[in-house]
């Protein structure tokens, strides 16, 4: 049998960072035996450990290093040592950033999964999240209010004055529909669509292009909500939606809310698609969505699962390997199914793991 080669640069980064991406790169292996797939891996530094070595967050090596790959999976970066540099020098904000801007990273995939097992985490009340719900939010990450101009603060006549712009060209909005269309498509066939059409110009054109585009995906139910309807929902009846799409500041929000009321921030992968596209995919940022956790980092504690998730989202979206992804997801259920917990989402009557004791029964589980 031919072995199918991938070449993966692995930015674990600071914290938590390092200790999940072992685990990840224990499951890529038994998918490797499985599935006749090769991985190649070219580690690079990010984040505060890069800061301290190299002496900025994003080192020239790093970036090299990433152009030469398939596809990024990334830890996560931050933490104490570093809150005190001035914000534009911060590991956030100088790695990632700038790594979203490099590759074009246009496309925000998080999903907000919360297990049946785990709806005790939730915040919400429980008849309301019985069962579990599983919600994809596609967040258009390069374009909107965060990036718009003009964008200035000064004083004016006495007063002082702040400006944000909220741009989108349509070939934005094609570009993210394409990408929510097409999801919706592997999952339920059900998207909703966000705007604040009611009030903003931006929204309109955003709501009159989705449903254009719905033309070209007949088998996608597309449906409208204003945001703020849509955050209202999501606490009434998570389980009622299948793929939300939406602008950047309204998905930034509730994204957050999504992972939220799953209750389990340890859980959640996250994936940041990019303007290059292949045969199998498009280029992409895989990543946990919490960050470093800082309070438990070294003790061999922290979830590995929303990093062994992102992996699987790494298969499916830029590798074109879903079998191999659907694999991921499988084993991760049948051990949380068996009663495996981390201590962020430990219960009573269930076995408390390590990192690394998680990592190697999801690996075995494959
Ligand atoms: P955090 O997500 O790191 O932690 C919030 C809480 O969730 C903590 O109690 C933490 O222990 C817990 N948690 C997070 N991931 C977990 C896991 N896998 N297993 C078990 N528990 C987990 O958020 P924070 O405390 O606000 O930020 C800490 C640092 O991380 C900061 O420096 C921040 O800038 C950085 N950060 C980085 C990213 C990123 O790299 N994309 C994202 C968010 C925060």
């Amino acid at each position: 049998m031919t072995t199918k080669t991938f070449q993966i640069a692995v930015l674990a980064g600071d914290g938590i960072g390092p200790e999940v991406m072992a685990e990840a790169r224990r499951v890529l292996a038994a998918i490797e035996a499985k599935f006749a797939l090769t991985f190649s891996f070219t580690e690079a530094r990010v984040g505060g450990i890069a800061i301290d070595v190299d002496g900025k967050a994003l080192p020239e090596e790093t970036i090299r290093v990433c152009e030469a790959s398939d596809a990024i999976l990334f830890g996560s970066v931050g933490g104490p040592k570093w809150e005190s540099l001035p914000p534009n020098e911060q590991p956030e904000r100088a790695a990632l950033l700038p790594i979203r801007k490099h590759f074009g990273l246009f496309a925000n995939l998080r999903p907000a999964v919360c297990f049946p097992q785990l709806t005790h985490a939730s915040p919400v009340r429980a008849d309301l999240v019985a069962g579990g719900f599983n919600i994809l939010c596609v967040r258009e990450l390069t374009g909107g209010l965060y990036f718009g101009q003009p964008k200035y603060s000064r004083e004016e006549n006495g007063d002082t004055i702040a400006v944000d712009t909220m741009v989108y060209k349509r070939s934005e909005i094609e570009r993210i529909a394409h990408v929510a269309f097409k999801a919706a498509q592997g999952r339920d066939k059900r998207l909703t669509s966000v705007d604040k059409a009611n009030v903003l110009e931006n929204s309109v054109l955003w709501r009159r292009t989705m449903n254009e585009l719905a033309k070209q995906y007949p088998d996608v139910q597309l449906s409208h909500l204003y945001v703020d309807n849509a955050a209202m929902q999501l606490i009434k009846n998570p389980k009622g939606f299948d793929v939300i799409v939406a602008e950047n500041l309204f998905g930034d929000i509730l994204s957050d809310e999504m992972a939220m009321i799953t209750g389990s921030l340890g859980m959640l992968p996250s994936a940041s698609l990019g303007l290059k596209e292949t045969p199998l995919g498009r280029f992409g940022l895989f990543e946990p969505s919490g960050g470093t956790a800082p309070d438990i980092a070294g003790k061999g504690i922290a979830n590995p699962i929303a990093q062994i998730l992102s992996a699987a989202m790494m298969l499916r979206y830029s590798l074109g390997e879903p079998a191999a992804a659907a694999a991921i997801d499988a084993a991760v259920k049948v051990v949380i199914e068996r009663g495996l917990r981390t201590g962020d989402i430990h219960s009573e009557g269930t076995q408390r793991v390590g990192t690394r004791e998680m990592g190697e029964a999801i690996a075995a589980a494959i």
